[in-house]
């Protein structure tokens, strides 16, 4: 199907730009889109392969809840549920899921949600810049998807399109995959910049 094959092309390419950031090293992290509705259908990476060598046939098509239709040539990373999970909780187009050294350390600097406020580059996740204070929601970690869908599902926050998973990484999402990539790019931003702002001024900033 040439639209399919389209949001394929554009998976692998985000994909390779997201290694080329650094946040996919080896075969970490994924990314899904939603490539259908009624019945929804996402197209998920395909699990094992090396980011750099991401291709339009390593998107893998899965149901609502991220299970692999019959006949596809990969299976689909471990994850896809979690994507599943998110995209039927926020009504997202599709989700981006990193490693990004910032999202690990900043959930084990700030266990409890990550606070940002005034900064400029908030608007790339689509909050306001000026007043209003967010928090990046953090959960626990889980080898079981069911349990950690779970657990992002109640610790969700609608004005935040980020939540970090302590000692692994971060989810993000959007209204396209381009949407959940920039997203992404600007989640980093923040996030090294709470770290480097605890670093250079920590004793105004303890909180
Ligand atoms: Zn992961």
């Amino acid at each position: 199907m040439p639209m399919q094959h389209g949001r394929a092309a554009q998976l692998a390419a985000t994909t390779r730009q997201l290694y080329d950031l650094g946040w996919m090293r080896g075969t970490s992290g994924n990314v899904s889109v939603v490539s259908q509705q009624d019945p929804r259908q996402l197209l998920v990476s395909a699990s094992g392969i090396a980011k750099h060598a991401t291709q339009p046939e390593h998107a893998v098509v899965t149901d609502s809840a991220g299970r692999a239709l019959d006949g596809q040539a990969h299976a689909p990373s471990a994850e896809a549920p979690v994507h599943a999970a998110i995209v039927d909780a926020v009504g997202a187009a599709a989700v981006v899921h990193v490693h990004a050294m910032s999202s690990v350390l900043s959930a084990a600097r700030w266990p409890a949600g990550v606070r940002l406020s005034g900064l400029e580059q908030m608007k790339g996740l689509g909050c306001s810049a000026e007043g209003e204070e967010y928090v990046v929601p953090v959960v626990r970690n889980s080898q079981d998807m069911a349990d950690l869908s779970r657990r992002i599902r109640s610790a969700l926050d609608p004005t935040m399109p980020v939540i970090l998973v302590a000692d692994h990484g971060m989810y993000v999402w959007g209204s396209s995959l381009e949407d959940a990539a920039n997203r992404t790019e600007s989640a980093d931003w923040l996030l090294q910049y709470r770290l480097m702002h605890d670093l250079v001024v920590h004793e105004q900033d303890s909180r």
